[in-house]
C-alpha cells in the first residue's frame, strides 16, 4: 500500500495549515524532552516567531539506561497541548506502547514511532487503527525494506497518514553519533509516496552538522528536517551534548533558508 507502484502520486499530509509533502519543507523542531512548562513555551516561542507550525518533544522517553530521565508521561503531554494551544503549534510526540494511544489522541497532532519501535509490531497495528497522523522513524539497524514494511503494517489497518524519518543507522563509524543514509531519502521517495523527513539530530549527534546535514537533505528531496532545540541545552534530562540553544536555533534557520532561496 506505501508503494510508489501502487499509487504513483505524492501523499500529502496537511496538518495546522501545513501541507507535508507539498513542496515546501517542513521543519518539526523542539526539545529532546519536556522537561517544564518554562521550558517548552521558551522553545515554542521561538519556532512561532518563525512562523514555523510544529514542536516536538518527548513525553515518554526510551532511553538507553534505565536510570536515566524516563520523560514525564501525562504530564509532559499536558504541557505540550497548553503550549500548542498558545502557540499554535501542532504536537509531535512519542508514544512506546498501545496503551498510551488513547490519551496520546487527546493530546497530540501526530504520533512519533521512535527508532527503538520501529518493529515493533503491535504497536505499528494499533496506530494503523487510529487515523492519526503518525511520524515513523527508521530502527537503529534497520533495513529500508524493513522500514518501509514497518509503514506497511500501519498503512494495513488503514491510517494512510504516514511520514517517514531517517534519523541514522548503527555503522562502525564513530565520528558521528549514528551514520546518516542521506540515499534513503531518495530511495523512500522513488519507493514509496510518502513524505520523508531527516532528523540531523539524532543521525549526527554533533551541532557542528546540523546545518550542512539539514541542508544536504533539503537538496536531496527531503520533505522536512527535525531538530532538536533547547534553551540551556548544558542542563538538558536528555541528549545535552546535540541540542541548540536558541541563539543556534536562529542562526541555524536563518542560513538554511538562505540556502534554501538559491533554489
Ligand atoms: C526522538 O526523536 O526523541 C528520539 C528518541 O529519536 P530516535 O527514536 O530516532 O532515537
Ligand atoms: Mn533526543
Amino acid at each position: 500500500l506505501v508503494s510508489r507502484k501502487k499509487k504513483p502520486e505524492d501523499t500529502i499530509i496537511e496538518i495546522n495549515g501545513k501541507k507535508i509533502g507539498a513542496g515546501e519543507p517542513t521543519f518539526i523542531f523542539g526539545p529532546c524532552s519536556v522537561e517544564s512548562y518554562e521550558q517548552t513555551a521558551q522553545v515554542a516561542a521561538s519556532i512561532k516567531a518563525k512562523g514555523l507550525k510544529f514542536i516536538r518533544g518527548g513525553a515518554y522517553k526510551p532511553r538507553t539506561s534505565p536510570y536515566d530521565f524516563q520523560g514525564l508521561g501525562l504530564e509532559g503531554l499536558k504541557i505540550l497541548k497548553r503550549v500548542s494551544e498558545e502557540y499554535g503549534l501542532a504536537v509531535v510526540t512519542e508514544i512506546v506502547t498501545p496503551g498510551h494511544i488513547e490519551e496520546a489522541l487527546d493530546y497530540v497532532d501526530v504520533i512519533q514511532i521512535g527508532a527503538r519501535n520501529m518493529q515493533n509490531f503491535e504497536l505499528l497495528k494499533a496506530v494503523g487503527e487510529t487515523d492519526k497522523p503518525v511520524l515513523l522513524k527508521r530502527g537503529l539497524a534497520a533495513t529500508i525494506d524493513e522500514f518501509i514494511l514497518a509503514a506497511e503494517y500501519i498503512m494495513s489497518r488503514g491510517n494512510e497518514n504516514i511520514m517517514l524519518c531517517e534519523r541514522g543507522i548503527r555503522t562502525y563509524e564513530r565520528a558521528t553519533r549514528n551514520t546518516l543514509d542521506i540515499s534513503a531519502v531518495p530511495i523512500l521517495k522513488q519507493e514509496t509516496h510518502l513524505p520523508v523527513f531527516v532528523d540531523v539530530t539524532h543521525s549526527t549527534g554533533r551541532r557542528d552538522l546540523l546545518l550542512p546535514c539539514a541542508k544536504a537533505a533539503i537538496a536531496i528531496g527531503a520533505d522536512g528536517v527535525m531538530a532538536e532545540v533547547h534553551p540551556d541545552p548544558s542542563v538538558a534530562l536528555s541528549d545535552s551534548q546535540q541540542q541548540m540553544d536558541l541563539q543556534q536555533f536562529d542562526e541555524f534557520y536563518e542560513e538554511l533558508l538562505k540556502f534554501m532561496k538559491q533554489y
